[in-house]
């Protein structure tokens, strides 16, 4: 089980490891594998007096595997990130996809490090309008998220070089915008 998390951590999310990490996405990845992020369970369990509802969907407790892969809200961002890469499956729980992350996400294929930079961003923004609901009363909608974290990996990506001879990864570049 350790030998799981160290490679998860070191090569997923951990700072530094990752050529084409964001630091700052990387850092909350990290803090949510560990399960280190303030959720509402982790506030209660400590005696603090909070809400436990989930600010994105409104219906369950806020705990952090509910937040990322099991709330329909994160769902929905998810399988739209999924959809962008060709991939059509269901989104799994939050164990199940650590561990396709762990097992999917090796080698230097157009795919993975789409995937790769999308996962780390994908915690990052479903953490980042948890805290904008929470603390500024700012809501967007799935598609938006969607469209941010496509908008971010493109960005990111952009200009690298990339081989599009195979179909799947002229696809891809159509798709995630890296022309
Ligand atoms: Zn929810």
């Amino acid at each position: 089980m350790m030998s799981f998390w160290v490679k998860l951590c070191f090569k997923t999310a951990a700072p530094k490891q990752h050529h084409f990490h964001i630091p700052k996405h990387s850092i909350v990845a990290w803090m949510a594998i560990l399960n280190r992020l303030p959720t509402r369970d982790r506030l209660s369990s400590f005696g603090m007096q909070v809400e436990t509802g989930c600010v994105l969907c409104g219906r369950e407790q806020e705990t952090r595997d509910h937040i990322f892969f099991d709330c329909v809200f994160s769902r929905k961002v998810w399988l739209g990130i999924l959809l962008a890469c060709q991939l059509r499956r269901d989104c799994m729980t939050w164990e199940l996809e650590l561990g396709w992350a762990v097992a999917r996400l090796k080698g230097r294929s157009l795919l993975t490090v789409i995937l790769q930079l999308s996962w780390n961003t994908f915690i990052y923004v479903i953490w980042k309008e948890r805290n904008l609901r929470i603390f500024q009363r700012k809501f967007s909608h799935e598609d938006s998220l969607i469209h941010s974290i496509k908008d971010i990996v493109s960005i990111r990506l952009r200009g690298k070089p990339v081989s599009r001879v195979s179909e799947i990864n002229s696809r891809l570049c159509i798709e995630w915008r890296l022309v």
